[in-house]
């Protein structure tokens, strides 16, 4: 018989909600909404529902919604955009964002941008927001963070950066559909959101942009998307990701408690079985989330041995051609080197029962004894 499977890492990805997969077959052969003529206009209506199904969600004008090909590509283009759309040449991010973020602020670095992280604490959040006082391009700051979930203090960060005259960008791919967002409350020039996250389809992303200042394009063709983002509309991928961000944002209230409840379960369970173990996540932090080293264990051998038990979670870190590298956000939060390297990521969503949190705690203990004998040999 096969192993059963629990699937604990939807902060990677989470599967498809079947209202997505609806939304997504009914309208996948919808035409260019780009088109004058009647199967244009057809396609046109199915993506202006979504965009203001989205807009309304998120509380953001319907003009504000930018539909991008991925959280990814949202980041790049508010973060290189807002850069080249200011006369000044500073930007402040924090050392814990994505890659998504980080390569591009690196970039600006090299092509002459000056660029400067905010201090971290050892809770995970940035600590110190001074460097906002001096007027940049551009401020990047993530909501929360995909590895620890750690809330960050995004509105100061905001308020801060906004007293500077600083355009803030925000990614809040972890946050979007998972906790309540209101675009115009929150005062940000942009906002990152990736439709995977939340159970639409993968590959279908949005960048919220204030009127002004707007980030300039960083593809160059058609005017679409007010001409910040061109390119041919994906109808089926926007109707998809209206769908379930519908869903996922009614859900936030029951799902909070709930996942709250089996991931203290969880952190619990594995602090009783497991000895010398910490715990990266703190609160306030998505209730999803749970980052925790095995000190003396290689992630890679937790990863492996969870999986031959029939246990789906990551070391939490971004994983280039397969090589586990040092988690950057646990060293920015002070973690040693060797503690980062034990280091496993279970992230509970939408799917997650009770079962899936006692299959983790029945093997926990083996696997972790395992993973650290063969740490102890290589
Ligand atoms: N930003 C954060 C915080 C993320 O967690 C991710 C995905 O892991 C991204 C950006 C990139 O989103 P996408 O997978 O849609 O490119």
């Amino acid at each position: 018989m096969p192993t059963p499977r629990h699937y604990l890492d939807h902060a990677a990805t989470t599967p498809m909600r079947q209202s997505a997969v609806d939304a997504w077959v009914e309208h996948a052969g919808a035409m260019n909404p780009g088109g004058q003529y009647t199967s244009g206009r057809a396609a046109r209506r199915v993506l202006d529902d979504a965009r203001d199904l989205i807009a309304g969600l998120l509380g953001a004008d319907p003009a504000e919604v930018i539909f991008t090909a991925s959280g990814t590509e949202a980041d790049n283009l508010a973060v290189t955009g807002l850069y080249r759309a200011s006369d000044r040449a500073r930007v402040v991010s924090t050392p814990i964002e994505h890659p998504a973020v980080l390569g591009p602020v690196k970039a600006l670095g090299l092509s002459g941008a000056e660029v400067e992280l905010l201090p971290v604490g050892s809770d995970g959040r940035v600590a110190d927001l001074g460097a906002l006082d001096i007027p940049a391009a551009v401020a990047c700051c993530m909501w929360a963070n995909n590895e620890t979930g750690a809330l960050q203090p995004i509105d100061r960060v905001i308020e801060r950066a906004s007293g500077a005259g600083t355009p803030v960008h925000v990614d809040a791919v972890q946050v979007v559909g998972h906790l309540p967002v209101d675009f115009h409350a929150l005062g940000a020039t942009t906002l990152a959101a990736s439709a995977h996250k939340f159970g639409g389809p993968r590959s279908a992303g949005l960048l919220l942009a204030k009127r002004s200042p707007a980030p300039l394009p960083v593809l160059h063709g058609g005017g679409q998307e007010r001409g910040i983002r061109p390119g041919t509309l994906d109808v089926a991928s926007a109707a998809a990701m209206a769908a379930a961000l519908e869903e996922a944002v009614g859900e936030i209230p029951s799902e909070a408690v709930r996942l709250a409840a089996l991931r203290e379960r969880l952190r619990e369970g594995i602090l009783g079985r497991v000895g010398d173990v910490l715990v990266h996540t703190t609160e306030p932090a998505l209730p999803g989330h749970l980052h925790l080293s095995f000190p003396g264990a290689e992630g890679d051998s937790l990863i492996m041995l969870l999986d031959a038990a029939g246990i789906e979670a990551s070391t939490g870190s971004a994983c280039a051609s397969g090589v586990n590298r040092a988690s950057h956000v646990l060293l920015a939060q002070g973690v040693s080197e060797h503690d980062t390297r034990g280091a496993v990521r279970f992230t509970l969503g939408r799917t997650t029962t009770v079962g899936d949190v006692e299959a983790v705690l029945g093997v926990i203990a083996e696997v972790v004894e395992r993973a650290r004998l063969a740490g102890m040999a290589g």
